[in-house]
């Protein structure tokens, strides 16, 4: 966050922040709650005001800083545009190739991260505003925390003019990052689709009984159609987050979307963690 709300009812800049002169109290301008000054040495960033995650300093939920409400409304954004191929001048796009593993890999436990940068097989950086400075663009990705990285550090201006290499085409991100009404679409016209896709939204709901276990997704007031993720017993070994850790947080899920006729909605069959990624609050 570049701006925060200072006791006395000025907004003071990152830039121009100094705790001798502001005061160390210094909040969120929209949900109030207290922030602390960054101002990393090590990287090319500017100062910035975050929240810590700890006590009072977390957004509200309604706050437009909050990490959920921001991921949902960047890709709401990018999917408001039709990018096509050709409207993109050659320069400015940015073509990356998808290489999701369409194998099941089993991950016992746990979260898989992205590996570290102090990792010595670390090589992409995932901002393009970062990889643009340095001439570099980031060729391909393999993780679903990858795409998320993606949608995190960059506007939608630059989002648009990201192109997924898949399957030997090229598409727009917001064709293959879908919402839940989108996957309804593809589900009522093709019953399982032949592409995998990326659903993003919000868990609601986590029903879990002994055969099978429901994700089911927020509809945002009826303003999106159903959408539910489900895992079969058979795969709960290999698909291990709880209910706690699920419900309320935005995701992405990779898969095949398919229709459930009976309860006429999108559904995606999920196998495993690696076919979902959480966007976790703190
Ligand atoms: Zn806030």
């Amino acid at each position: 966050m570049q701006n925060a709300l200072l006791p006395n009812g000025r907004i003071v800049n990152a830039k121009e922040y100094d705790h001798q002169i502001h005061g160390k109290e210094i909040y969120c301008p929209e949900c109030k709650v207290p922030l602390i000054w960054a101002n990393p040495q090590n990287d090319d960033r500017s100062p910035y005001f975050r929240t810590t995650g700890y006590g009072e300093s977390d957004h509200k939920p309604f706050c437009p800083h909050n990490r959920v409400v921001k991921i949902l409304n960047t890709m709401k954004k990018v999917n408001q545009f039709t990018t096509r191929l050709s409207d993109i001048p050659e320069a400015e796009k940015v073509v990356i190739k998808l290489n999701l593993k369409t194998d099941m890999i089993k991950v016992p436990q746990g979260e898989v991260n992205e590996i570290p940068n102090s990792h010595p097989k670390k090589s992409y950086k995932y901002s393009l505003r970062y990889n643009r400075r340095q001439k570099k663009p980031i060729r391909s990705i393999s993780s679903l925390s990858a795409i998320a990285r993606l949608i995190m550090d960059n506007k939608e201006e630059e989002l648009n003019k990201v192109f997924l290499d898949y399957n030997g085409k090229q598409l727009p991100l917001s064709d293959l990052v879908v919402d839940q009404t989108r996957a309804n679409e593809l589900a009522f016209n093709e019953g399982k689709t032949s592409l995998h896709y990326i659903v993003y939204g919000r868990i609601l709901k986590v029903v879990k009984t002994e055969k099978v276990m429901f994700l089911n997704f927020d509809r945002e007031n009826g303003t999106l159609k159903p959408f539910a993720a489900f895992v079969f017993a058979q795969d709960f070994s290999w698909f291990t987050y709880t209910k706690d850790k699920l419900e309320n947080n935005a995701v992405l899920v990779w898969g095949q979307i398919q229709l459930n006729r009976k309860y006429k909605k999108a559904e995606i069959q999920l196998r495993s963690n690696n076919n979902i990624y959480i966007f976790s609050k703190k």
